[in-house]
């Protein structure tokens, strides 16, 4: 028997050439079946009520509806809750929902998802850059994350949409895994399946030169990127992978990166007291956030065991803030939420992978 494929691992278009072509069925069984999938987040064939008993039964025969298992759960005393999935093969990444309230009183969330096991870039104060590089995941592992959650919470489409906002925020980094990543991306805005429109999607990377044009060009997401340093210098101590990708041609290319009206490029800044803080750095950032059109995020860094960085003070953070505000910089502190749960990206697994849980 061959491998039966998973059809959540198709975009709508190779969807379609499998129910044609493969299963031989009329195209409009394509659109109840991606609604199935995306919409309604069926977990069994048997579920899709509307389509012929026989038809299913030639979709089981065939394929699989194959979405992560969430193998723990960690709910935050702010609200944020921690997923660890275990994906087909075993392996685990970790998803982390953040709640915020909106102006009617109702609790939204954003999503962080993660887009590889593991990492290859080794940025020196992230504990999934410790884990190493495993393997990419595909559009149905990275959009699995988002079915797992809503599962979880009852989310149902169109009705109540729970997940409002998705960051490309998790383990791994995006642009390293283009193919799978744009695929996802075309996959949630599909008015007929998840219909995420590209303001509630951003994908964050640290800085790759390949496939930054390509997401700019696809419209699909807002970037953020992961600078945490005003020097080439400095960058190449925290994020030595990242930093071979020169920050003066990096920020030529953020310069050029195509933007929509009144969109804006996030600057990440992680702020590690004592080391990138200070008026000098401020200086420096200044210059960089007068070049481009772009919002600065600030990101008191969250200690990881091990580490050899510490969180700013919080008359540090503050004295810095207000430097970039005297600049006229729109300068955000991003507090961290999570904190009792291992929230920060890759904390959690890594808790896992050194038994702190026993075995999930
Ligand atoms: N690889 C991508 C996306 C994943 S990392 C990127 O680099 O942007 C997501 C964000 O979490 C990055 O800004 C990363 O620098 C930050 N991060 C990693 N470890 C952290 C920590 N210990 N405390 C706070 N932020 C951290």
């Amino acid at each position: 028997m061959h491998d039966q494929v998973n059809i959540c691992d198709l975009a709508f278009g190779e969807l379609e050439a499998f129910v044609t072509g493969e299963l031989g069925l009329p195209r409009f069984r394509t659109l109840q079946i991606w609604q199935w999938i995306w919409r309604r987040n069926a977990r069994a064939f048997d579920d899709m009520t509307d389509i012929a008993k026989d038809v299913r039964v030639r979709l089981a025969e065939r394929c699989r509806i194959v979405w992560p298992e969430i193998s723990l759960v960690r709910k935050s005393e702010d609200g944020t809750v921690k997923f660890l999935l275990r994906l087909a093969d075993g392996e685990h990444v970790e998803t982390v929902l953040i709640p915020s309230t909106d102006k009617a009183g109702t609790t939204r969330m954003t999503q962080c998802l993660s887009t590889q096991v593991g990492c290859a870039m080794a940025c020196t104060f992230c504990s999934t850059g410790k884990l190493g590089f495993t393997r990419n995941m595909s559009m149905g592992e990275i959009l699995g994350q988002v079915q797992a959650a809503r599962a979880w919470l009852g989310d149902t489409l169109p009705e109540r949409p729970i997940i409002r906002n998705l960051v490309y925020m998790g383990m791994g980094e995006p642009l390293l895994n283009l193919k799978e990543v744009m695929k996802s991306l075309e996959t949630l805005h599909h008015q007929r399946g998840l219909a995420f429109s590209a303001r509630r999607v951003t994908v964050s990377t640290c800085g790759i030169k390949n496939g930054l044009r390509e997401l700019g060009d696809s419209g699909l997401a807002y970037l953020a990127v992961s600078l945490h340093a005003p020097t080439q210098e400095l960058r190449e101590r925290l994020m030595p992978r990242a930093a071979r990708w020169h920050l003066d041609d990096l920020l030529a290319a953020l310069e050029s990166y195509p933007l929509k009206t009144r969109e804006r490029i996030t600057l990440e800044y992680l702020v590690i007291g004592g080391l990138n803080d200070g008026p000098e750095q401020a200086r420096q950032l200044v210059r960089i956030c007068s070049r481009l059109k772009a919002k600065l995020n600030l990101i008191p860094y969250n200690p990881t065991p091990d580490s050899p960085y510490s969180p700013p003070s919080p008359e540090g953070l503050l004295a810095f803030e207000k430097m970039l505000w005297n600049k006229n910089i729109t300068a955000i502190v991003r507090k961290s939420k999570g904190q009792d749960i291992e929230a920060a990206c890759g904390q959690l697994r890594a808790a896992q992978d050194a038994g702190m849980f026993g075995n999930a």
